[in-house]
């Protein structure tokens, strides 16, 4: 805890106390019935403690929410811009004539275009720079990969029902709430308790489910809706089960994620690589995952679009070749020690933070700084963005490092993107379930000499045994691992025979020590073969673009000053539309040129649109505005028309001809908007946004 809360809560109980002392005095006082000075003086003490009592109060509430009453204006703010989201069909609840479902959302046409544009600019700056291999696979995945990968076991969290009602409660989330809202809200409660309800926030991911029932009981938490009980935790998967098939004997799931199939198409990839590494495959796709109870709107979805790269490195060589492009980047960090130490993110130079070994290595640092060069070129403010390393307690036992890309919204900081350094596990875990070597090999320049366990079924001996059955019995016997094998060897030393499970006969079958040959034996390796680590960014599409909308909305007032508009200030790479067409007035001449220009624009290939209504120009720019659109070409002549920026209003004056010219320059990046401005002759038209 921070000293200055620490000693302020203490000061506040000593406040409290010295309150109720100097309470007592004066009620002593009346009682017997002693001179009004004293009685007056004695109440002036006790207003003037009061009074030093409020100040403290304030000084903690600034002190615990960093900015007191910034949660009433950060809702009020919320609720601006999804109001203007759903009115203007960025996005619609799912199912909504039927009363929606918790957790789905559709995209409308303006989220449509912004999301295919944020997903073309990913491809750009990942896929297209890096080389990477895009692959795209099935949503429904069988349950035996999603075994090897440790979902079916492992992807929960702990839930708890109202025991009147039923409705669920992810049980984390509840302590948690509970928690902050003591901590944020409740002035009274001492530094001791403030210390207490912090450390379950901080070991809150690492409570088991006995734990957190413990804790909740303890802390009286009551169903959030009715205050009704609540009961232990249990897991609960969150992954939405099916089966492939009309049998129903073939289970399987909706993919929680789309990195498993990268993996087990790896071995395929590194062939198609040349068999070379380093290399990284790409995958943009619906994820889904059955969220207990979704409540932070676009943020926490039912299904969702990932976009994921898997980069295989040798786990000897971690470096990267572009590295040197991203290490003097300089953005917010916040690594595991000041995380601890209850400091705040610092701006950090990402080449230093490498080099002193707080990111671990160079490749997962070149990701770190590609990702930040991604999230603000999309128009993601980089005072609000920070990198924040997770903690021991958050990592897979696996992995090596992990930093999450985390963005400042009216939700608080969220994860946004993850980028993990998993080491070996995932290839492993495919590769002990499948038997199929996912390895790379390299060849070496000293040859090294190496044991090697040789399998050799004696086919004859077994084709007398098992007849058409020999083949299976022969590959079950090759696939055996070097413990299996070598437990084989001894039982087959000391007993003369052993029963073996063969998976595709599904039944055992006895081996004879005159079946199969185990030993191992020295040979000369020409080649290193190990399996590769990799490097995952994995970025949720969804929460990267309602972070957006965030921070590109503004109120401004209209002219007249009667009226708040709503403005969002996309960047043109992710605007829905990236200009508007209006005639000034209805007339047919000026239509004729709007239609003129919209084929030309179309040609450009530049997303526009047309607005011929007889509305007031200024409420056609404020409904592009709106939109997020940046430029609105108005078409007042027939020759030349002007073209407006949506933040500065400025305006210039074109020729017909040269119009898409201009937009497709300054929509792609190649012109500036404030070159544009020194080139052109400018147009000041007050009465027209009036
Ligand atoms: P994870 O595999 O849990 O690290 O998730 C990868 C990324 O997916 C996260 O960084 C989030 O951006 C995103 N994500 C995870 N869960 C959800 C969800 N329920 N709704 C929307 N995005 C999510």
């Amino acid at each position: 805890m921070a000293a200055s809360e620490d000693s302020l809560r203490r000061a506040l109980v000593e406040k409290q106390s010295t309150i109720e002392s100097q309470g007592n005095a004066v009620r002593a006082l009346k009682a017997s019935n002693a001179e009004k000075k004293a009685v007056d003086e004695a109440i002036e003490k006790l207003n003037a403690l009061k009074l030093e009592k409020s100040s403290i109060e304030k000084q903690l509430q600034a002190s615990v929410s960093g900015n007191p009453g910034s949660s009433v204006s950060k809702e009020a703010f919320r609720q601006a811009v999804v109001n203007t989201l759903v009115g203007r069909l960025f996005f619609i609840p799912s199912f909504k004539i039927y009363g929606g479902v918790a957790g789905l959302y559709d995209y409308g046409p303006p989220g449509c275009a912004i999301k295919s544009n944020v997903l073309a600019f990913w491809r750009q700056h990942f896929v297209l720079e890096e080389n990477m291999l895009e692959v795209d696979c099935p949503c429904v995945t069988p349950e035996v990969v999603l075994k090897a990968s440790g979902h079916v076991d492992k992807f929960t969290d702990l839930m708890v029902k109202d025991e009147k009602t039923g409705t669920c409660y992810r049980a984390d989330h509840l302590l948690k709430d509970f928690c902050n809202e003591k901590i944020q809200k409740d002035l009274s409660i001492t530094a001791e308790k403030a210390a207490e309800l912090k450390h379950v926030l901080a070991v809150l991911d690492d409570l088991s489910a006995e734990e957190l029932g413990t804790k909740i009981k303890e802390y009286g938490i009551t169903a959030p809706d009715t205050r009704n009980p609540l009961s232990d935790p249990y897991p609960f998967n969150l992954m939405f089960q099916t089966s492939i098939g009309p049998s129903g004997l073939s289970p399987g799931y909706m993919r929680p994620e789309t990195a498993q199939g990268i993996f087990v198409n790896f071995k395929d990839l590194y062939n198609y690589n040349g068999n070379k590494l380093p290399f990284a495959a790409a995958q943009i796709g619906q994820a889904f995952r059955n969220e207990i109870s979704p409540r932070q709107g676009l943020l926490r979805v039912r299904e969702f679009t990932l976009a994921e790269i898997e980069h295989f490195v040798d786990p000897d060589d971690k470096s990267h070749p572009k590295y040197s492009e991203v290490a003097d980047l300089e953005f917010l960090m916040f690594p595991r020690e000041q995380q601890i130490s209850g400091q705040s993110a610092k701006k950090t130079c990402l080449g230093e933070a490498v080099s002193k070994g707080i990111v671990n290595n160079e490749t997962l640092g070149y990701f770190i700084g590609r990702v930040y060069l991604f999230l603000t070129c999309l128009g993601i403010d980089k005072d609000r963005l920070r990198f924040r390393q997770h903690l021991a307690n958050e990592m897979a036992h696996y992995a090596a490092d992990c930093w999450d890309a985390e963005i400042e919204s009216s939700y608080g900081w969220i994860e946004c993107v993850g980028i993990a350094d998993r080491s070996a596990y995932d290839l492993r875990a495919h590769m002990d379930k499948s038997g199929v070597p996912l390895v790379a090999r390299e060849r070496i320049s000293e040859p090294k000499e190496v044991e090697k366990l040789v399998i050799a079924p004696v086919k004859k001996e077994l084709g007398l045994s098992f007849k058409g059955n020999q083949k299976k019995v022969v590959e079950a016997l090759e696939a055996m691992n070097e413990k299996e094998a070598l437990d084989m060897k001894s039982s087959l030393e000391t007993k003369g025979e052993v029963e073996f499970h063969v998976c595709t006969l599904g039944e055992n079958v006895t081996i004879k020590k005159s079946m199969v040959s185990i030993s191992k034996e020295k040979k000369k390796e020409h080649q290193r073969t190990f399996t590769p680590s990799v490097i995952e960014p994995s970025f949720g599409i969804g929460r990267i673009i309602y972070c957006l909308y965030e921070h590109s909305f503004y109120l401004r007032s209209s002219k007249a000053g009667d009226e708040q508009l709503n403005v969002f200030r996309f960047p043109p790479l992710v605007a829905p539309i990236k200009c508007t067409v209006f005639p000034l007035v209805q007339n047919q001449q000026y239509e004729d040129v709007a239609k003129i220009i919209s084929k030309s624009l179309t040609a450009a290939g530049i997303s526009h649109k047309i607005d011929i209504t007889g509305t007031s120009i200024g409420k056609r720019y404020a409904r592009t505005d709106e939109l997020g659109v940046p430029f609105a070409i108005t078409v007042d002549s027939t020759s030349s028309v002007t073209i407006r920026e949506r933040d500065s209003k400025d305006q210039i004056r074109v020729n017909v001809e040269e119009a898409a010219t201009v937009m497709k320059s300054v929509t792609d990046g190649n012109t500036t908007w404030a070159d544009a401005w020194a080139n052109f002759p400018h147009h000041s038209s007050v009465s027209a946004e009036e």
